[in-house]
Order: structure tokens, then sequence, then C-alpha cells
């Protein structure tokens, strides 16, 4: 028989997050792995979503998503980022932010193209990459304020080069990129004409006052931004599949296309529930999100500090990359199996951000738990 897989199939295996979930759940640990937000979802997305079931909206929807979700969506994006978006052509509702990435890069990419990744990276954006042929190439930000500078930028251009992926506010490190910063980014995507996809899923968690900058609202940098974002993190609804890409209409429509072609649409009565959550939920639930798990941040990283694991302290996401040095292991990988088997806390291995060796001195603790299970988990820990 010569059937076989494809050759990209060597390039996708399963991700050290879900590894480390399944030998979490091996030993019937605390999973401190998965970026999971366990807080409740909003009453008013649930209704939303259980009286669209209940009216029959259980069918296909347009391509680029429901009305009330374009519009919500946009409306939420001007209020909150002062962007201006049309919903009749600038948003397309996708199956989560990770397939508005992935129709992203099916419509705008080509095999054989360079794309600049920040490091340390989430791994479904490299992958992504890597399976469709497109070469990712690294600028590695230096701890402690994960800093680049624009000649960073400048060593790695080449005439193969056509985008730049930013993550803001970014996992794993929990850098919100500064207005400077983005600035830097502007100049260099214009200068060499390439595309700024920016990945904002976690928007809403942002701390000690920090601002959330959306890249696309930089003077000139409208027509050459993919923004993408979703509904996974901020309603705590991982499980139902709601992101979004906004751009201009000539690549949203590209976009919209791929993304029907792999998904059809997102599911169209849950797009209804997270519309009225978008319309209805006040600035007082932002805020509050981004409290909790602020002071879960300072509660987890405190921990780690006096355990001896000393974390970087993320100034937004819901994670802590902590250096495991002091942990017997050679890699990243021994160093978190250590820790699940004597504490019964899972952590990520730092290998899963970076190509190369400063990931094995790192892991990543994921704190958008409830509070009795991260105060579990910070017990446990404290007996290392
Ligand atoms: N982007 C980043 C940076 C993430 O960390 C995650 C989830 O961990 C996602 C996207 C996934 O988002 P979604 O559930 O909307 O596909």
């Amino acid at each position: 028989m010569s059937l076989k897989v494809s050759k990209r199939r060597p390039l996708v295996a399963q991700s050290e997050i879900r590894n480390m979930s399944i030998e979490c759940a091996r030993v019937g640990g605390i999973n401190l792995a998965q970026g999971v937000c366990d807080l409740p979802v909003p009453d008013v997305v649930i209704q939303g979503a259980e009286e669209a079931m209940e009216r029959g909206s259980n069918i296909y929807t347009r391509f680029d998503g429901r009305p009330e979700l374009r519009k919500a969506i946009a409306a939420k994006q001007q209020r909150t980022r002062g962007m201006d978006v049309n919903p009749e052509g600038q948003v397309v509702a996708t199956a989560g932010a990770t397939g508005a990435f992935y129709a992203t890069c099916l419509a705008l990419l080509d095999e054989g193209d360079e794309v600049i990744v920040f490091e340390p990276y989430y791994g479904y954006h490299t992958v992504t990459l890597a399976s469709l042929g497109i070469k990712p190439v690294y600028v590695t930000l230096a701890p402690p304020s994960w800093d680049f500078t624009a000649q960073s930028l400048e060593d790695v251009v080449t005439s193969k080069t056509r985008a730049i992926i930013l993550n803001t506010p970014s996992n794993p490190a929990g850098k919100v990129f500064t207005r400077e910063e983005l600035t830097i980014i502007a100049d260099f995507s214009e200068a060499h004409d390439i595309f700024v996809f920016t990945d904002e899923i976690y928007e809403h968690f942002v701390y000690d006052g920090r601002e959330h900058i959306s890249p696309a609202t930089l003077p000139g940098m409208a027509k050459r931004t993919i923004t993408i974002s979703g509904l996974s993190k901020v309603f705590s609804i991982t499980g139902w599949r709601l992101g979004y890409a906004l751009c201009d209409p000539e690549w949203a429509l590209a976009i919209g296309h791929f993304h029907d072609l792999v998904y059809v649409c997102a599911p169209a009565p849950l797009q209804i529930g997270a519309a009225r959550g978008l319309d209805e939920l006040g600035p007082e639930y932002y805020q509050g999100v981004s409290d909790d798990h602020q002071m879960k941040r300072d509660l987890f990283c405190n921990a780690l500090r006096d355990i001896g694991l000393t974390p970087h302290v993320p100034e937004g996401a819901y994670y802590t990359l902590a250096d495991v040095t002091s942990l017997p292991g050679n890699t990243a990988k021994e160093r978190a199996l250590h820790l699940l088997e004597t504490t019964g806390v899972a952590c990520v291995p730092g290998s899963a951000f970076y190509t190369g060796p400063v990931g094995e001195t790192l892991v990543r603790f994921c704190f958008a738990k409830e509070l009795p299970v991260l105060e579990d988990a910070i017990t446990r820990l404290r007996k290392l």
C-alpha cells in the first residue's frame, strides 16, 4: 500500500499545551497549562444564545456573520479603540480568533513568503504559518520589559517578508505594546510595504492602568493592518468558537471567502448571544475582568517569587513565564514534569514558545482560574 499522510503532516504535532493537559488529567492535577478562563459566562450572553436557538436562528449565517454581531463588534471597536470599521464589509465573524488568523494567512500569504514573529511566540501562529509553507522569522524580545529595536526588525527583513505578526497583550510574555513600539512597527511596515497581523484576543486583560492600543488606529495603518480578536477569553466561551477579523474591505472579502471555505460560518445562535453581550455589558464588566485578573496575577506571582520560581510579571493577558532553573532537569519539559509529579500543578515548558535554548529555562503558568483553584495550586506549589 502506498497511502501516506501529506508532507505537511509532520509540521503539526499535538501542542505542548495539550500534552501537558493530558499529563495533568492522568495525575488528577491542577491544570495551569491551558489558557481557559474559568470565570462564569455573563448571563446575557447565555440568554441571548438560548433565545436565538429557540427562535430558530440555527442555520448557516452569511459568510461574514450575522448582522447584529457585525454591528455590535463595529460599535465596540469604535467605543473602546476609537477605530472606524464598517459592519458591512470590514468585519468578518469567524470560528474564533484562530479561524480568523488561519483565513487571513490563506487569503493574504503565499508559500515561500516570510513573516516576522516576535519570540516568545504563540505556537498556533508559527505552526499555522509553517503548515502553509510560510517561513516564520523571529525577533526575540528582551526581558524584563520584552523590548525590541527598530534595528532588530531591519536585521531580519528580506525581499520575501510579507507581514509582521504581533500579539498585544501577548501570550506568553504578557507584553502590552506601547504607542512608541507600535510606531516603530508602523514605520517599519510602511517602509517595507508589508501587512501587520495583530492578535488582540487579550485586549481586555490589561493591568496597572496600562492602555491597550489597536495598531490599526495609528496614522496610516488602517489599510495594511488586519485586526484579529474574539470573545473566547472576555466572555469565558472558549468552546463556542467566536472571533473576528477587522480590516479594509478588499482584504475582508478575501478573508471571508477563505473562512467560508474552511468553516462556512461561526455558530449562528452563539453569534447572537455574543452580540447581546457586546451590546449590553458596560465598561464596568470589562473593568471587572481586568481587576479580577490583576488580583490573581499579583497573588500568583508573589507566591512564585516566594518559592524561588522567579516570575516575569505580565503587563496584560493571563500568563506568567517563570524561571525554573532551580528545579531538577535539563530541559523545560523535564522541569515541568517534575513540578507536576511533585506538586500536582501543570504548566507549559518554555520550549513551546522559543526556537532557542532560552525556553528551556522557563515555564508558563495560566492564572485565569477560579480563586479557590488558584489558591489550591499555590498551596501545592509551596510544598516545593
Ligand atoms: N490567540 C492567542 C494569542 C491565544 O493565546 C489564544 C488562546 O489561547 C487564541 C488566539 C485562541 O483564540 P480563539 O479561542 O478565539 O480561537
